[in-house]
């Protein structure tokens, strides 16, 4: 089920996966027919059908993970939108995704979709979209930035302020160079793709860079001592993440090291 709420403009429908011992909210937003990010596969019954009583002209996705664009081929087909995805993740959408058991079974499938190259700005009746290059939590990634209404729509850029782990595809430098360089918009608010909405935005990506510096700095410490990047993580991780041994490595407290 997906629940739907408002904040002012902005539709919002939540939907909860959960898996033993295991949870995730996902977030879709609907802005004046704009929808951004639409939902993994596996939940396909409501997000489609929140989807159909929704009016919507065009979609963009933050990024091409399974769980932003798992639902992008059903709404070409059923509802016959463009959608926008940065134009270097293109190619990979054209082809089915092929990924880990524990993605299909937490996400489905993300079947081969046709989209178009994101714009750089997104235009609604009411409202303008700045697309912004975000790299980080993957190489191809944008962020949404309406600067009329101090609104961010961050995909998976924020997710929260002290992230214990990485995926192999995250890249903390690069995640570090983008919170410094959003930190010179006026925003206020973030629309973030798993945490929803949440306020003081600027000051809650301060915390999250503040918190990545200071494991940058005890990181850097270490190297400066003949460690490597492993006997980091140990040294600074001693317990792995539950998360790690069911994604067989694919997200560690190790990436976060190895790439800060
Ligand atoms: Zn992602």
């Amino acid at each position: 089920m997906l629940i739907s709420s408002q904040y002012k403009d902005i539709i919002i429908g939540q939907g909860i996966r959960s898996l033993p011992g295991w949870k995730m909210a996902i977030y879709l937003y609907v802005i004046d027919g704009l929808l951004i990010d639409c939902g993994p596969e596996s939940m396909k019954g409501s997000i489609s059908k929140f989807l159909q009583e929704k009016h919507i002209e065009q979609v963009a996705l933050t990024h091409i993970h399974e769980d932003h664009s798992g639902m992008a081929a059903w709404l070409q087909r059923q509802m016959n939108v463009p959608v926008y995805l940065h134009e270097k993740a293109i190619p990979k959408a054209k082809r089915k995704a092929k990924y880990r058991l524990y993605r299909h079974i937490t996400w489905g499938e993300r079947p081969a979709f046709n989209p178009q190259p994101m714009p750089e700005r997104l235009v609604t009746d009411k409202y303008t979209f700045d697309v912004i290059d975000s790299p980080g939590h993957m190489r191809y990634h944008n962020i949404f930035h309406e600067k009329n209404q101090g609104w961010l729509f961050t995909g998976d850029l924020y997710i929260g302020t002290k992230p214990l782990g990485a995926s192999y595809d995250d890249n903390m430098l690069e995640t570090i160079a983008t919170i410094n360089k959003i930190l010179a918009l006026d925003f206020d608010m973030i629309f973030c793709a798993h945490s929803g909405v949440v306020q003081n935005g600027k000051a809650m990506f301060q915390k999250k860079l503040d918190f990545l510096l200071e494991i940058q700095d005890k990181v850097n410490v270490l190297r400066q001592q003949g460690l490597d990047n492993h006997e980091i993580d140990k040294r600074l991780n001693p317990q792995k993440l539950p998360v790690t041994f069911f994604s067989r490595g694919e997200w560690s407290s190790y990436h976060m090291v190895n790439t800060i």
